[in-house]
C-alpha cells in the first residue's frame, strides 16, 4: 500500500487508496476554547491536554513542510479556538512560507479577530470561516454558554475590513434550536459573506448520557432547509435562491452546494455530511492538537505523528502521513459518536 502511494506521488497529486486526491490538511492547534458551545463540548469544558502533549509550533511547521512535500496544498487551522493558541500568528507566517502551500485558512469563533486580524493577514492568512449559529443575542448566549453575539459580529466586520476573502459564516443547524435561517441567509445580500448551513453531526458522546444531546431528529437535511428558506424568502417578498454561478462561488468551496439571491454580494451554501455524503469527494487529513492524524472525522482510528516528529526523521513523519492516507475509509457509513468531541478533533 505504501508503495502504491509513492507511485501516485510521482504523478504529482497525492491519492488515497480510493483514488481521491488528498491535498488538504486540517490542523487543530488546541483543544481549549473561550466558548462552550452546547453541541461541541461539555459545560465544564474538556480536560485540557498538557503542555507537553500538544504539538509545539515548530513541530506543526515541520509537519506541514513534510506534508507539502507529499502534495498537501491547503492548510486550515482550527481547534478548539485556534486564536487562543500562543504563537498562532508566527505559525501562519511560517506555514505560508512553505514551498507548495498555496493557502492557509482558519476556522474561528471570531472573538479575537478584531485584535489579531491585521497581524494574521500580514502573516499570510488568506481566508477565514467564522462560526455563528444565531443572530439572537440571548440564543447566542444559550448556545455558546458564555459568548456574546456582538463579539462574533465584530469578528466578521474585522475580517471583511481586513480584506480576507472569502469570509464564510458557518452555522450549524439544529432543529430544536429553532434558528431564524432566513435572517442568516440575508447576511449574504449586502456584503460579500458566504453563509453556510451545516448539518449537525454526531461527533463526540453524541447520544449518551452527559453527551452533546445529538439525536437524528435534530438534523435538518439540507434539502429541506433550502426549501424552507426559499419559502420564507418568498413570504418576505425576496426573490428565490438560485444556484450560484461559477464566478460567485467562494474560492475553496469544498463540499458545499451554493445558492444566491440574484444580485447578492455573497452566497448561501449547504453542507450535508449526513443527508448527502460527500465522502467520495473527501480531500483531507486531520491532525489533532496532540499530534494524532485522523484519516476520517467520524472514525476513532488515529495514527501518532507526534512520536514521529519528536523521535524520527522526516522519512518517519512521511510514513505516518502515508499510512493515514492508506487508512482513509471509503465513507463514514452513518457512524454515530466518536471518542473525542469536536473541539478535541478540530472541526
Ligand atoms: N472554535 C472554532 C469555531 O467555532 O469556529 C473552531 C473549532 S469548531 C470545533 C469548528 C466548527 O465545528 C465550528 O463551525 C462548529 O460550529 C462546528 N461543530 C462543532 N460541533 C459540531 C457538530 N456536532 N456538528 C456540526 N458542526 C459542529
Ligand atoms: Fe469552541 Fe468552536 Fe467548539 Fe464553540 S464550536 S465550543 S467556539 S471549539
Amino acid at each position: 500500500m505504501y508503495n502504491s502511494f509513492r507511485e501516485t506521488e510521482q504523478g504529482g497529486a497525492l491519492k488515497d487508496s480510493h483514488g481521491r486526491v488528498i491535498d488538504y490538511l486540517r490542523i487543530s492547534l488546541t483543544d481549549r476554547c473561550n466558548f462552550r458551545c452546547v453541541y461541541c463540548m461539555p459545560e465544564s469544558g474538556v480536560c485540557s491536554m498538557g503542555h507537553d502533549e500538544i504539538l509545539r509550533i515548530e513541530e506543526i511547521e515541520r509537519l506541514v513542510r513534510v506534508a507539502a512535500g507529499l502534495g498537501i496544498r491547503s492548510v486550515r487551522l482550527t481547534g478548539g479556538e485556534p486564536l487562543v493558541r500562543k504563537g498562532v500568528v508566527d505559525l501562519v507566517g511560517a506555514i505560508t512560507a512553505i514551498d507548495g502551500i498555496e493557502n492557509v485558512s482558519m476556522t474561528t469563533n471570531g472573538v479575537l479577530l478584531p485584535a489579531m486580524v491585521d497581524d494574521l493577514r500580514a502573516a499570510g492568512l488568506s481566508r477565514v470561516n467564522i462560526s455563528l449559529d444565531t443572530l439572537d443575542p440571548d440564543q447566542f448566549r444559550a448556545i455558546t454558554r458564555v459568548g456574546r453575539l456582538e463579539d462574533t459580529l465584530a469578528g466578521i466586520d474585522a475580517a471583511l475590513e481586513a480584506g480576507l476573502a472569502p469570509v464564510k459564516v458557518n452555522a450549524v443547524t439544529v432543529r430544536s434550536l429553532n434558528q431564524d435561517f432566513l435572517a442568516f441567509a440575508k447576511l449574504s445580500i449586502d456584503r460579500p459573506l458566504h453563509v453556510r448551513f451545516i448539518e449537525y453531526m454526531p461527533v463526540g458522546n453524541a447520544e449518551g448520557e452527559g453527551g452533546t444531546g445529538w439525536g437524528k431528529a435534530d438534523v435538518i437535511p439540507s434539502e429541506e432547509l433550502c426549501e424552507l428558506i426559499s419559502a420564507q424568502a418568498a413570504a418576505a417578498g425576496l426573490p428565490a435562491l438560485v444556484p450560484a454561478s461559477k464566478s460567485s462561488k467562494p474560492v475553496g468551496w469544498g463540499p458545499a452546494r451554493y445558492f444566491e439571491f440574484p444580485g447578492a454580494a455573497g452566497t448561501v451554501g449547504f453542507i450535508s455530511p449526513l443527508s448527502r455524503h460527500f465522502c467520495s469527494e473527501c480531500n483531507r487529513l486531520r491532525v489533532t492538537a496532540d499530534g494524532k492524524v485522523r484519516p476520517c472525522l467520524f472514525s476513532d482510528h488515529e495514527l501518532d505523528v507526534r512520536e514521529a516528529l519528536r523521535n524520527g526523521d522526516d522519512e518517519v513523519v512521511r510514513a505516518v502521513l502515508l499510512a493515514a492516507l492508506g487508512a482513509k475509509p471509503d465513507e463514514h457509513h452513518d457512524k454515530v459518536g466518536t471518542e473525542r468531541n469536536m473541539s478535541q478533533i478540530g472541526g
